[in-house]
């Protein structure tokens, strides 16, 4: 199995700097969204901080040799990559503590953040916060992770709908996210990786604005996964470009 992707992101159409970062790591099957907050160039850093942070850690435990030991506890009930990936986020967190501590403007930062490990077989996925993944299969959509987010509460409630989530006023509140604090706890999940899927990483920007089907048809429609980026963020800023937009698309190629 290959993967070939695409990559964007845009500061949107009404705010003046963009806090969502990503990195695309080819070498590392390693692909990351993250969308800071903060106030000033707060978010910016945050967001670029997690993602150097768990970037660093992945590449640091794949170059490692058997014998080494982890440099953190390894829970044993989980894959090597799942450990690789919730390690990799609580050194971001760790980063963005010691950057709060150094700087006092950073105070109050954080980020959340969606990352997808890839190899041969298994896709590991690890996310905090409202940052989402989502699989297209047989041009079907499917939501792979739930937002750590009060609106989302409220739709697995029903008391929102999906529609007047987006709408909502607290729609931004997360209730999880990168932010410093001891304990980061990160979502986990594995599944094996398909010939044929396409996997979206995205910021709420795109989905504050586009609906999952939405998303799908422009999923659909792109062929090139370059393509599929550049028409999502189209889309978010067609529908008034409220938000910085993110995403990465990743086809999983025969062969
Ligand atoms: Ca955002």
């Amino acid at each position: 199995m290959s993967v070939s992707f695409g990559s964007a992101t845009h500061t949107g159409l009404r705010r003046s700097t963009n806090e969502d970062n990503l990195s695309v790591r080819e070498d590392l099957g390693l692909f990351v969204v993250a969308d800071g907050m903060g106030g000033h160039a707060a978010g910016e850093v945050a967001s670029r901080t997690a993602i150097d942070g768990i970037v660093a850690f992945v590449e640091a435990t794949l170059a490692m040799s058997p014998e080494q030991t982890w440099p953190i506890p390894f829970d044993p009930s989980l894959s090597a990559n799942a450990n690789r990936l919730r390690a990799g986020f609580r050194m971001g967190n760790r980063q963005l503590a010691v950057q709060i501590e150094t700087a006092s403007e950073l105070r109050g930062m954080a980020t959340t953040a969606v990352a997808m490990l890839v190899d041969a077989q298994v896709g590991t996925l690890a996310h905090v916060g409202d940052s989402r993944a989502y699989r297209l299969r047989d041009g079907q959509i499917e939501r792979l992770t739930r937002d750590h987010s009060w609106v989302e509460e409220q739709v697995r409630l029903g008391a929102l709908s999906e529609s007047a989530a987006r709408q909502h006023p607290w729609r931004n509140i997360v209730t999880r996210a990168l932010s410093g604090s001891e304990d980061l706890e990160v979502e986990i999940q594995e599944f094996p990786l398909v010939w044929g899927d396409r996997l979206l990483l995205c910021s709420d920007g795109v989905f504050a604005v586009l609906s999952d089907e939405q998303i799908a048809d422009t999923l659909r429609l792109e062929t090139d996964p370059d393509g599929a980026c550049q028409a999502l963020i189209a889309g978010a800023n067609d529908g008034g470009g409220p938000d910085n937009v993110t995403a990465i698309v990743l086809d999983l190629d025969a062969g």
